[in-house]
């Protein structure tokens, strides 16, 4: 029979019951044979003749209703537990975890040219782009970081990531000549829950003109959306190419990334390498954005001013 352990917070975490014939954890359907023994469905169709290789007795399509149903509610552990992974939820959950587990094989943020076939643990990614990306690692918040041979008339793609601390952020810019935008997306590598904690600050200012400047805040998405879905649906710094024309000076175009925690009412322990932000300031930030959609173009730490105001052109 399954053994059990409890978890603090879960209660007992049940090893789920194996299949005897494969050994894999069982799943629905399960059938049984005419004496009660229950088989996966990938060994039940496999066998030829259809006869329990537990008693000589005939299979049945009679289904294990209950071990389903207890499968489905049982609190199970991630299948990463050997390489570190805690985590243990409902079967039900498991699926979603499992997309997002940080200790799931990851590819190279970097496939989407087909240059990089890369495939590995999230903790191995810095060494990697290290040694194949270096270009495209930003290795410091408030770091400058210069695009060069930039060209608006040709779709493309950039892709960096930012360690911090145990953290690793995607920021993807991709220039649409169709759509005649430029999107700007940050994802965190983490579970969606944890990602909306962190916001960001993307600041792009003008080679030429220190005082033209785009500021956008927002939360960070998870590496479990698809950045093409952030993108379609605008979630994400958007602005037209001839916007981002007046950023570009001799086909370079200079960012900087600043990332923050919230820090929710009952946090116990702050991440040290990332920086606390208030909620509330957080919020008015997000007000701030709201006032205008796409863009905004002056930071909070910037003097008040008239150019505060919305300027018609
Ligand atoms: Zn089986
Ligand atoms: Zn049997
Ligand atoms: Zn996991
Ligand atoms: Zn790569």
């Amino acid at each position: 029979m399954a053994k059990a352990k409890v978890n603090q917070k879960m209660g007992p975490v049940v090893e789920l019951p194996e299949c005897p014939i494969c050994l894999d954890t069982m799943s629905a359907p399960i059938f049984q044979c005419q004496s009660g023994h229950s088989l996966c469905s990938s060994c039940t169709k496999a066998l030829m003749p259809p006869i329990c290789p537990l008693c000589r007795q005939a299979m049945t399509q009679v289904r294990n209703w209950q071990l389903e149903d207890l499968l489905l509610k049982a609190t199970m552990n991630c299948p990463n537990r050997i390489i570190g992974c805690a985590y243990t939820t409902v079967a039900s959950n498991m699926e979603n975890h499992i997309k997002e587990c940080i200790y799931r094989e990851m590819i190279c943020p970097l496939h989407v040219f087909g240059r990089c076939s890369w495939s590995g643990k999230l903790k191995e990614m810095l060494d990697h782009f290290k040694e194949h990306h270096s270009q495209n690692l930003i290795m410091t918040m408030d770091q400058k970081v210069t695009i060069n041979n930039l060209n608006i008339n040709e779709d493309d793609r950039f892709v960096y990531i930012m360690p911090q601390g145990k953290m690793m952020f995607i920021v993807t810019l991709k220039i649409d000549t169709k759509l005649k935008l430029a999107f700007f997306a940050v994802q965190l590598i983490a579970c969606q829950k944890i990602a909306q904690q962190h916001v960001y600050e993307l600041s792009i200012t003008s080679l030429q003109d220190k005082e033209r400047r785009v500021n956008y805040f927002d939360h960070c998405f998870s590496d479990a959306t698809e950045t093409r879905e952030i993108l379609q649906s605008a979630k994400c710094c958007v602005m037209s190419l001839s916007m981002l024309g007046n950023f570009i000076n001799k086909k370079s175009l200079s960012f900087s990334l600043n990332v923050q925690r919230l820090r929710p009412n009952y946090q116990r322990e702050p991440n040290k390498n990332i920086h606390q932000v208030n909620p509330n300031v957080a919020k008015n930030r997000q007000n701030f954005r709201g006032k205008s959609p796409s863009a905004v173009t002056h930071g909070p730490n910037r003097p008040k001013g008239p150019w505060k105001k919305p300027i018609n052109q």
